[in-house]
């Protein structure tokens, strides 16, 4: 039994240095899951010197542990999004995950990232009757929008049929080797104790830039004034199952529940933090009995043959709205974080904001991610 991700267990980490000395950069980012890979992607793509400055390895913490889902939305269904934020700012945000999707195409293509990319589509399934209700009307009203989506009711499912799903290891560390190619710098295990507008310190040293954008998502609190907690999921994996056990990627309960099979047949289960929501806060990357016991009890139900390969956690960063904070802070410093849960869905777009925000560039999206709103 691996208690690593089984993606991170597929593939070896690139190797980069680790920063010794002081250095510097046009600008300096910290964090090298999908967040910080893909600000130091878009800055270096317009021409920008970026440096990378990561703890662990590219992709080691939640973008290297997580379902791998890159759906459309937010985590909540879009009629308790149009409840929370009102429809026109649901709207905005569910077309800036649609550019999402579009521009993980795009970039996949253009770089030749092999991440198993596909587009099968994802079911959004009710745990209730109240969210039934509210499928329904999600959908209804997205339908509207040119969304393709479908209700089954006899499953209380909807379908999404243009969400997509990738190996996101394989998408990250593909992402950095494109932006290292270009005018990139990428460290690795050096820790950032402290940032300013002009420059950050590491263990180590100094590194000066012209800007800094922190993107450590749950890790967020140890280095700015960010109204982010740290929230943990869990999931198992299970050797290839030689029947089409799930067609899709599925999204139950809220968001609190997902599964999908790969093409090679491996089944992927994880979420059910709604039964101990009380447990699964702060920074301690481990597995419990409790949640690993709803997991597998899902899988004996589903595909009670399946032998369990990988148990694993991984630390998500939740804002206070449930929407990413990307853009500059009263004190000058960057930030790409809080994600909620939802980081492959967003984070290759709010990469791109903050790399144009960086720039000086003016973005018609900047009020609705700003992290000084209320
Ligand atoms: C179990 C699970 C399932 C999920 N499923 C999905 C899904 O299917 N679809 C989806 O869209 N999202 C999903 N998510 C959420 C998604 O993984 C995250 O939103 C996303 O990976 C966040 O990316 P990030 O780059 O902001 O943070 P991270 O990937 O956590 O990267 C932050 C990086 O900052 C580094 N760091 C922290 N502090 C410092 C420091 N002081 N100095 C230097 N480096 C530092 C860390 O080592 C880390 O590498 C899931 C998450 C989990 C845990």
């Amino acid at each position: 039994m691996e208690m690593t991700s089984i993606w991170l267990d597929e593939i070896a980490a690139d190797n980069y240095p680790s920063l010794d000395n002081d250095a510097s950069a046009d600008v300096a980012i910290v964090g090298a899951g999908i967040a910080g890979i893909a600000t130091a992607y878009h800055l270096a793509r317009a021409g920008a010197k970026p440096i990378v400055v990561e703890a662990r390895t590219v992709a080691e913490a939640a973008s290297g542990r997580n379902a791998g889902f890159l759906l459309a939305g937010v985590a909540e269904n879009f009629a308790a999004a149009t409840e929370r934020y009102g429809e026109e700012r649901a709207l905005r945000v569910w077309r800036f995950t649609r550019h999402n999707q579009k521009l993980v195409r795009e970039v996949v293509a253009r770089e030749h990232i092999d991440c198993d990319l596909a587009w099968n589509g994802s079911a959004q399934l009710a745990g209730d009757d109240a969210e039934w209700a509210e499928v329904g009307t999600s959908a209804k009203r997205l339908e509207r929008e040119g969304v393709r989506v479908r209700l089954i009711p006899e499953e209380r499912a909807a379908i999404y049929e243009e969400d997509g799903e990738l190996h996101p290891v394989k998408y990250v560390r593909g992402l950095a080797r494109s932006a290292a190619r270009s005018a990139a710098r990428i460290f690795q295990g050096t820790h950032v104790t402290a940032v300013a507008p002009d420059g950050l310190r590491t263990q180590r040293g100094r590194v000066r830039s012209g800007a800094v954008v922190v993107c450590v998502n749950a890790y967020s609190q140890h280095l700015v004034a960010l109204r982010i907690r740290p929230v943990r999921g869990q999931m198992l994996a299970t050797a290839a199952v030689a029947r089409r056990v799930f067609d899709r990627p599925a999204y139950a309960n809220r968001g609190y529940r997902y599964w999908r099979q790969r093409a090679d047949g491996r089944l992927l289960i994880g979420g059910w933090r709604d039964t101990a929501v009380d447990d699964e806060v702060g920074e301690e990357e481990r597995t419990t009995a409790r949640v690993q016991e709803q997991l597998e009890g899902f899988l004996r139900e589903r595909a009670p043959e399946a032998a369990v390969t990988h148990r694993w956690a991984g630390i998500m960063g939740f804002s206070h709205d449930a929407l990413p904070y990307a853009g500059r802070l009263a004190g000058g410093v960057f930030v790409n974080a809080g994600f909620t849960g939802h980081g492959m869905a967003f984070a290759t777009a709010t990469g791109e904001l903050v790399a144009d925000l960086v720039r000086g560039a003016s973005r018609n999206e900047t009020d609705l991610f700003t992290p000084e709103r209320p």
